[in-house]
């Protein structure tokens, strides 16, 4: 027996499938928010903190003098490095690693990088079936860019190479190289 508050209950379900079936429809309509990755690329932010790589200098010489001041601030210690030397007393690193696997991507080694060799860039396709593949060696670090910061070279600003070309041109005053900022 159909009671008057069952016919209103059976009139609100109704009400509401239709109402659903609308919202539903409406959005279908709308400009789709999902990207198709990997069949359509993905615009990433510049802001964005991905690989990281060793950068150079506009004249093809390494950034990087191995402080270490990353390797300090990395918080998960997941760099590490070797100090050398060449004949013009100029810092090189000899060994330059990076545990990819155990890197969080937090930005504190750039941060503290005084020459900006070391640069997260918008690479994120990293994954491996291998965590031996994501022990990155300098050779797997260090390429041919100056990434970011095009004109910058910490030997021509801070003019510490006892024989540096540069040093007559360049016009730029010394930097405080113990503040630790380029
Ligand atoms: S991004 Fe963070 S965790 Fe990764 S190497 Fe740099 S400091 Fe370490
Ligand atoms: S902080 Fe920069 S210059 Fe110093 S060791 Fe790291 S990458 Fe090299």
């Amino acid at each position: 027996m159909f009671t008057l508050k069952k016919i209103k209950n059976i009139i609100i379900s109704i009400g509401t499938i239709i109402r659903s079936i609308y919202l539903v429809g409406l959005q279908a309509l709308n400009k789709r928010e999902t990207i198709l990755y990997p069949d359509k690329p993905i615009c990433l932010s510049d802001r964005f903190r991905g690989k990281i790589v060793l950068t150079k200098n506009q004249d093809g010489t390494e950034r990087c003098v191995a402080c270490g001041l990353c390797a300090v601030v990395c918080p998960v210690n997941c760099i590490f490095l070797q100090k050398s030397e060449d004949s013009n007393g100029r810092w090189y690193p000899k060994i330059f690693q990076i545990n990819m696997a155990r890197c969080i991507f937090c930005g504190f080694c750039e941060e503290a990088c005084p020459t900006l060799a070391i640069q997260l860039t918008k690479d994120f396709e990293l994954s491996s079936y291998s965590r031996n593949s994501l022990l990155y060696k300098k050779h797997d670090l260090l390429v041919s860019s100056t990434g970011k910061y095009h004109s910058y070279n910490f030997y021509h600003k801070s003019k510490l190479l006892k024989s540096n070309k540069c040093n007559n041109k360049c016009k730029a005053k010394p930097v405080d190289t113990k503040s630790l900022l380029p």
